[in-house]
This record gives structure tokens, sequence and C-alpha cells, in this order.
């Protein structure tokens, strides 16, 4: 029996996710409309993945028996969170289970250095950076020819956590104890004009499909806005994006959906910021304005079903719902946004995560704008965030 056949739904074998997020959710409920069964592997109970799941692991990722059972179950196995253990994954494909993302993919972007060495031998720009592991390193020449600069840690960064600004010497010493000394990079702080991501998939067979580009506005370090197409991309730095991304899935003989952020500086370059081994919060439009979705393209690379070119039928604005949104007022209890005003605009399509306990700064849900024109969906997302109170993009 073929790897793709063990994993078909009439086999009955469940497919497995490790990690319980949002992601894990949208990917839940895409295999589940095509007909199979999906185990969750998450250590919290009330997990957005494991609630939508047919089985629910309730443990460690690493965990001895869950990972047992798991094998007995699962014919397949996928991730919505790049920070489980690589040898997981590692076990799990030499126990016979169909794994994508590769753990040595996974690995790769599970730590910032050797992500940039990999962006470097793939012949894909990115920002000047110095891997900073211990005190002596933070006076070097080279390190402070990169200031001001923007200290992130090596690994478990997310949403601009574990990030500081530094203009001098003497704040970035201050930044590195106050991280608690930990492997960090240095990056250079670049001048950008916007910011942009792509998202491939590659098969098993070496195809490659992509989303269009994404251009995406953060705020605070994390995503706010995404917009496609992309406003203010020129047709060469697009192909560009997506020329690199896919040399970079090739590189890592990847399998499943890879996503790359880019920085588009004031002078025109293209740098890639960092990647995902998993789908990314810049294409969950796709779901509402592609003819195959993220999701869906993770499940066809993990089953080794065909991949097609996915076409943006609609133009399209993505707004995250952050749980700020629940706390209009400072010192108030959370009220629920009032989400009939927003529906009633035409063409939005509401996705909550169902996270029971909003908080600032947790991703809740997001709302993608779909329109006829690229115009209409531009005005109906601006009336979208003046009635929830967003600024406007
Ligand atoms: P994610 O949630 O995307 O994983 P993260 O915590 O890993 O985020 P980064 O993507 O490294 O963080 O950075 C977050 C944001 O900070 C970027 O999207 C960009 O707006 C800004 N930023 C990061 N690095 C630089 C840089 N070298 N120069 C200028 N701005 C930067
Ligand atoms: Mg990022």
């Amino acid at each position: 029996m073929s790897e793709a056949s063990a994993a078909s739904p009439a086999t009955a074998g469940m497919l497995a996710v490790l990690g319980g997020g949002q992601l894990g959710r949208m990917f839940v409920h895409a295999a589940q409309a095509q007909g199979f069964r999906v185990l969750v592997l998450e250590p919290d109970p009330h997990s957005p993945a494991g609630a939508a799941a047919d089985s629910h692991l309730g443990a460690a990722y690493d965990d001895a028996d869950a990972l047992a059972q798991l094998q007995a179950a699962c014919a397949a196995v996928t991730t919505e969170f790049e920070n489980v253990p690589s040898a997981v994954l590692q076990h799990l494909a030499l126990a016979g289970l169909a794994v994508s993302p590769p753990a040595a993919a996974v690995q790769v972007c599970q730590h910032r250095a050797r992500e940039k060495q990999c962006f470097m031998s793939a012949g894909v720009p990115c920002a000047p950076y110095a891997l900073i592991e211990s005190s002596s390193e933070l006076d070097s020449p080279a390190v402070a020819s990169l200031l001001p600069g923007i200290l992130k840690t090596s690994t478990l960064g997310y949403d601009g956590k574990g990030q500081a600004s530094v203009a001098t010497s003497a704040e970035l010493a201050s930044a590195w104890e106050a991280m608690g000394r930990v492997s960090c990079v240095l990056e250079q702080k670049l001048p950008l004009a916007f910011e942009i991501s792509v998202i491939v998939a590659r098969g098993r067979d070496g195809t490659i499909v992509h989303l269009p580009v994404q251009q995406n506005l953060h705020r605070q370090g994390v995503l706010a806005v995404t917009q496609v197409p992309a406003p203010d991309v020129p047709p060469d730095t697009a192909r560009q994006a997506v020329a690199c991304a896919a040399a970079l899935a090739a590189k890592l003989d990847y399998v499943g959906v890879l996503c790359i952020e880019f920085f588009v500086l004031a002078d025109g370059r293209l740098v890639a910021n960092e990647m995902a081994p998993r789908p990314h919060n810049s294409g969950h439009y796709s779901l509402d304005a592609c003819d195959v979705s993220q999701f869906d393209l993770q499940l066809r690379t993990l089953v080794g079903w065909p991949l097609t070119p996915p076409r943006l039928h609609s133009p399209a604005v993505m707004l995250n719902l952050m749980g700020d949104l629940w706390f209009p007022e400072a010192g108030s209890a959370a009220q629920t946004p009032d989400w009939p005003a927003v529906l009633a605009l035409p063409g939005v399509h509401l996705h909550l995560y169902g996270k029971t306990e909003p908080r600032r700064g947790r991703k809740m849900g997001h709302l993608t704008v779909t329109a006829a024109s690229v115009a209409q969906a531009r005005d109906t997302a601006l009336q979208a965030t003046a009635l929830l109170g967003l600024p406007a993009f």
C-alpha cells in the first residue's frame, strides 16, 4: 500500500496534527470537509484544534504513550506549530508515517541563525546579522556595525515577542541581559517600505504551487492586515519572491506548506525575514478568496494528492481580530464586538477560533472581506475597521 492510499479516507486511517492552535483548527476543518478524521496531540485541554478534532490526545508532544497511540491510529502527521520537537517528527517518520513538514526543515526554522544560513545557501538575500551567544561578542566591530538593530532570541520568538530595538552598544548589552543571555541574533534595522509574504506548497514529487503574493501590515510586531492582490508590489518583485520561496522549498526538500516573509526596502530590494514550516496567518484569506486554500494545500501535500495552482477568485483584505477588540474601554469587563454590524457589510467572512477567554494581544479570529474589485474590498474593509474601532490601513 502506498503512503497516499494509506492516508485516504476509505481506509479510515486518521491524520494527526501536532499542536492545538487556530492553524490546526483550520486544518482539521479542511481535512474533515474532505472525509478525513483528525487526531490532535496538544497538552492544553481547551485548544482551538483539539475542540474541532475527532480525537484529542492531551499530552506533551514528546510523550511516549501518546506518540504510541498516535502511531497506532494515524497514517500521516503534520504540524501547525514550528516549535514541536523535530526529533518527534523524525521518530514518526522512522515509524513509517507520512510526515510533512520534514523534521530537518522544521529544525532549520526553529533557529534564526540556521534559517538565515539556509536563506544564504539558497541564494535568498536576508538582513545582515550576527549571532550573539556570549558577552565577548557584544563589543565586536561586526556587531557595532549592525546598530541600530533588532535583537531577537534565536529560538521561540513569535508575534514580535523575544525582540528588542537597540540603538547603541549599551542598549544592546542591557537588552541581551534582559533576555537572560540566551542565544540571539542581532539584525540590522532595515528601512522597510512594506512587507510581503509568499506561501508555497511542495508535493512529494517535487511539484510546487504558490498562493498569490500577500502584502502585510504589522502593528507592534504582529500581523494586522493582509491585502491580496498586493497593492504596492511591482510584478518583478512578486516574481522574485515566488522564485525565492520555490528555491527554499526545493533546497529543504520540503513537503508541505511553507511561508516566507519578506521585507521590501525603501530602495525596492527584497530581503527575506523569516519562514514558517506551516500555513501562515497571512494566508488565511485563501479560505474565502482562493479555489484552493492553504489548508487544502497542507492536506494534499500530506496525503499525496495532486497540487493544482491556486487561483485567487476575489480580491481580499484580511483583518486580524485581536483580544483587544473585546476591551474597548480600559479596565472594563470583556464585551463581544458587534459582529452583526460588521456582517451587514457585503462579502464579510467572520472566522473565530473558539478561544473562550479574550486577552489583549491574543489572536481571537480574523475577518476576510472579498469583493468584485480591489477598490471595493478595501472600501468594505475600511468600513469594517471603523465599525470595530480598528485603525485604518
Ligand atoms: P512572527 O509572528 O511573524 O513569527 P516574529 O516575532 O518572529 O513574528 P519578526 O517577523 O522577526 O518577528 O519581526 C516582527 C516584525 O518586526 C516584522 O514583521 C517587521 O515589521 C519588524 N522587523 C523585524 N526585523 C526587522 C528588521 N531587521 N528591520 C526592520 N524591521 C524589522
Ligand atoms: Mg514574522
